[in-house]
């Protein structure tokens, strides 16, 4: 056996089967390379489902993380720690909004939203108790946790799962009519993605982020937008609703790539009268708002700006979808996306499209699935275009027409 064999037969012997990955085993990331334990390159273009938009192992990331732990690493929100306002007055002049509340994981900082909605639901649009109603979207990913697959129209994610989360409506993506039919005065918000990354990079018809956030103030309801995966310049801006005019959300959910790929930091951004329904001892996270997760998240933010890489995922993301498109194969159905996350779905009678990602990860290209038909392209931020090149040489060979 080979040493990345036994590897892969050890992780597999101790741990759960919950994921079915690539047969690879990685050792070492710098930018937009990671290394198998073979010393074999590979360019990812996953990112870690965009945890990773800052390159892996960001000097100025991982400079901050060794200084703050060599520091002072947790101190739970008993006691205040010197690095977490910093951290959120960024946050939050990054996202134009006015408060935030920190978490660790992103499914975390969902159950935050839908705890923010229905508070403030009861306590200031004045919905009976327990009578709340949050409207999500077919085809969502917001998590694992047993509230967020509640919210789920996906079988695979909920069976057996049950009992599951009541107080959850479901309308079709897209549609803006059948939003505005399933409001009701019980509504308390409507959660969706900006662009549905894990359904394989469902981006909306063009308007229909601003229809929602209409709909949703004539009817008193929140507009909130899960941008864990599309925001801090994934789709070519700081934001993904930001591509579209006055579709500005009443809160928006961050996480992943606001560590860059270091640690779990995750938070629910938004305007003081709804995040003031908090007051102490009702909500909380040991880890959440830590100096050490603090620190990441600062220097994570200022990379992100300091490096435009929202600007470089839109031209870069333009120069892609104008090359994928070229590419000569009879295999591709349709290609979408926005920015540097896009997804090229392959015909139906074309089959799944992880063989596809194994010869990709062959000639040095890591993509993964999504959806089974979808090859998903998320590279870092920082790729350069002759990368892009490389890129698309890859996926030319490997879809050639037969
Ligand atoms: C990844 C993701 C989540 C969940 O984040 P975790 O950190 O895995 O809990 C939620 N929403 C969206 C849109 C995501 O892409």
């Amino acid at each position: 056996m080979t040493l990345q064999e036994q590897l892969i037969e050890k992780t597999e012997r101790y741990s759960a089967h919950n994921y079915h990955p690539l047969p690879i085993v990685l050792t070492k990331g710098e930018d937009i390379w990671v290394w198998d334990t073979d010393g074999k390159k590979y360019l990812d273009c996953l990112s870690a489902y965009s945890a990773v938009n800052q390159g892996h192992c960001h000097p100025k990331i991982i400079q901050a993380l060794k200084e703050q732990a060599e520091k002072l690493t947790l101190t739970s929100r008993a006691f205040h720690n010197d690095r977490m306002g910093s951290f959120l007055e960024k946050l939050c002049s990054v996202a134009e909004m006015e408060m935030a509340l920190p978490m660790n994981t992103g499914a975390e900082a969902v159950e935050t939203a839908i705890k923010a909605v229905r508070k403030w639901a009861y306590e200031v649009k004045g919905v009976p108790n327990n009578q709340a109603e949050i409207i999500f979207c077919e085809g969502n990913f917001h998590g694992r946790t047993i509230t967020t697959v509640s919210a789920s129209s996906e079988e695979e994610y909920k069976h057996h799962f049950g009992p599951f989360t009541p107080g959850f409506k479901l309308i079709p993506y897209g549609d803006a009519q059948a939003l505005e039919a399933a409001i009701t005065p019980n509504t308390a918000a409507v959660i969706m993605e900006p662009i549905q990354g894990e359904a394989g990079i469902n981006v909306p018809p063009e308007g229909y982020l601003s229809a929602t956030r209409h709909i949703c103030h004539r009817h008193n309801v929140l507009f909130v937008l899960d941008e864990i995966q599309t925001g801090l310049g994934r789709t070519g801006k700081m934001f993904c609703y930001q591509h579209e005019h006055d579709a500005k959300p009443d809160m928006l959910i961050v996480g992943k790539a606001l560590s860059g790929g270091t640690y779990p930091v995750s938070a629910v951004v938004s305007s003081k009268a709804v995040l003031e329904v908090f007051t102490p001892g009702i909500h909380g996270s040991t880890y959440g708002g830590n100096p050490l997760g603090a620190a990441v998240g600062l220097a994570a933010l200022e990379v992100i700006e300091e490096e435009n890489l929202a600007e470089r995922s839109h031209l870069l993301g333009d120069y892609l979808m104008r090359k994928l498109e070229a590419i000569p194969t009879n295999k591709v159905a349709e290609i979408r996306g926005k920015g540097l996350m896009v997804g090229i779905e392959l015909h139906k009678d074309v089959g799944p499209a992880r063989p596809y990602c194994e010869a990709l990860m062959e000639r040095g290209m890591l993509c993964k699935e999504t959806h089974e038909t979808v090859i998903r392209i998320a590279p870092p931020l920082t790729i350069e275009k002759e990368n892009i090149d490389w890129m698309v040489d890859q996926l030319t060979e490997v879809l050639a027409a037969e």
